[in-house]
């Protein structure tokens, strides 16, 4: 083992600077290079009982592939990696690792946790430009079916999954590409379409197919698919279906959903120059939400030329939902943060475009049932933004498409699918599901980690199921 490096700081990872990338979609954080990556590696203490484990969702040997990196064994270090998780260079990025991995980490205590995302990303990016192994064979057909109904990181994993135990499987998405938020809500300065298109390569390579342009639902019903061979149906349709705030003037021109905004820009790629996607060109624009998504279309708007971007919140800094990481960056963007500030009305002009939002401040009151203190008015605080594009990004539902077609799947009173038990069992024989469509809108590692359970509830069902026959 090299020797332990003691530094209570993390090595710090290159980014481009603020007053630069705030006018380019390239990737933000420019991650490790070998040397900066075995530094930190050599900062895990390798401790025996390994809280870090059971804080990851999908519980990778952290300290296992961390002491690879330590040797410079980094294909080691990817085959850990791989063998829990089917996007490590999407997780490494995007995980809120504060609240998981590293928020448990020993080191932590006293001074900085492990950077275990970024050593993460390190390691898949490290396999994804050096390695020259041939993509994974197929593995051993049993001779089942399984139909996976999204593209997004559950459906993914659960197919990743299915596919390595011996399934065919078949991955419906609705749109023309597969990636879910990943490809369509984050944008490619956070995680680079290319990084997520090669790990989805990887689950191709795997014997995964997968069909686009498929709206289940639509195209084909759920029923439909099991007359069509599929043995067993995991939906992992995700949460896309955007809220909005019911003030007067959410209608009026210039007013959008974070989701549509992001669609926009990222999937169809609005921010390039021989785009035909239309965008509004926004000069001043408030973000309402305190989220990663809102973190996300503030950052893209002021990117798209706007001068001022504002994020509208109801609570305090301290409270803001979002990555630290990505509410850093967005302030040393120039994002400026209303806190404390809850919108009231949406202001038009004569021909119907946004020209300012009326907001009222906000104080912090008693704990509400979440556990977070309850913003309340604050009487004649009333002011208005002056700004011409207002981004809604309070939350997402899931899309009531499934539900209405699908008879006998339970949802509950938010349209959030019912399962039953951790391998996502609905209300429905051989539908199982996971990810935002059963959880609301979360993150992308506890949709894959709800995947993957899912994967080996579905096995069991076959296998319960064929008993007389060797699977
Ligand atoms: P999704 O990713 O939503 O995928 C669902 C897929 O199903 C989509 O591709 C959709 O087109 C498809 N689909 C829907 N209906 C049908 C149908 N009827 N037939 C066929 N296909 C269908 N999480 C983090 O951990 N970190 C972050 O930094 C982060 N940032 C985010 C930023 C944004 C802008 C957004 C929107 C979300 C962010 N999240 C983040 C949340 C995270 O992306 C989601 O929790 C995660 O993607 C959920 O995965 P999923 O597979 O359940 O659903
Ligand atoms: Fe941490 Fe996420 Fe990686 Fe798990 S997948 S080790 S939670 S960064
Ligand atoms: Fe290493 Fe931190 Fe995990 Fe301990 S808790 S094994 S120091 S990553």
């Amino acid at each position: 083992m090299p020797q332990r490096n003691m530094n209570s700081r993390r090595t710090e990872m290159p980014a481009q600077e603020p007053t630069v990338r705030n006018r380019n979609f390239n990737e933000v954080a420019l991650g490790y290079t070998t040397e900066m990556a075995m530094e930190e590696a050599a900062r895990c203490l390798q401790c025996k009982h390994k809280p870090c484990v059971p804080s990851c969702p999908v519980a990778i040997d952290i300290p296992g592939f961390i002491a690879r990196v330590a040797e410079g064994d980094m294909e080691g270090a990817y085959e850990i990696l791989s063998a829990s998780t089917a996007l490590p260079a999407v997780c490494g990025r995007v995980c809120p690792q504060e609240n998981q991995c590293e928020g448990t980490c020993v080191r932590g205590l006293k001074g900085e946790s492990v950077g275990i995302g970024r050593l993460e990303r390190f390691v898949a990016d490290y396999h994804r430009e050096h390695s020259k192994k041939a993509p994974a064979a197929s593995f051993v057909p049993n001779g089942h079916k399984m139909a996976v109904i999204g593209a997004g990181p559950s459906g993914l994993t659960c197919a990743g999954e299915l596919a390595k135990m011996g399934y065919q499987v078949t991955v419906f998405e609705a749109l023309h590409m597969a990636g879910g938020v990943l490809v369509y809500g984050i944008p490619e300065f956070r995680l680079p379409k290319s990084v997520v298109q090669s790990e989805i390569d990887g689950l191709k390579a795997m014997g995964v197919e997968i069909v686009t342009n498929a709206v289940i639902g639509k195209s084909i019903t759920v029923d439909e698919l099991f007359d069509m061979g599929y043995e067993a149906i995991f939906i992992g349709s995700g949460a896309g279906l955007p809220n909005f705030m019911k003030i007067p003037g959410e209608s009026l021109k210039g007013v959008y959903s974070a989701n549509e905004y992001l669609t926009r820009v990222n999937l169809m790629k609005a921010y390039k120059p021989d785009s035909t996607t239309p965008i509004q060109k926004s000069r001043r624009v408030a973000v309402v939400g305190g989220g990663n998504v809102a973190m996300d279309a503030a950052r893209c708007a002021l990117r798209l030329w706007a001068d001022s971007v504002y994020i509208v919140y109801r609570r305090g800094m301290e409270e803001l939902p979002a990555r630290h990481e990505e509410v850093e960056h967005a302030q040393e963007e120039g994002i400026v943060f209303k806190t404390l500030s809850n919108p009231v009305e949406v202001l038009g002009d004569e021909q119907g475009w946004v020209k300012g939002l009326r907001c009222v401040e906000m104080t912090l009151g008693e704990p509400d049932a979440s556990g977070r203190r309850r913003p309340v008015v604050k009487e004649g605080s009333e002011f208005t933004l002056d700004v011409d594009t207002v981004i809604i990004a309070i939350g997402t539902s899931p899309n009531p498409l499934l539900r209405h077609t699908t008879p006998g799947l339970e949802v509950d009173r938010h349209g959030c699918l019912v399962t039953y038990g951790e391998g996502g069992r609905t209300s429905r024989e051989g539908v199982f599901a996971g990810g935002d469509a059963v959880t609301g809108a979360a993150t992308v590692i506890l949709a894959m980690g709800a995947g993957k359970s899912a994967a080996a509830a579905m096995d069991k069902y076959i296998r319960e199921k064929n008993k007389e026959q060797d699977l």
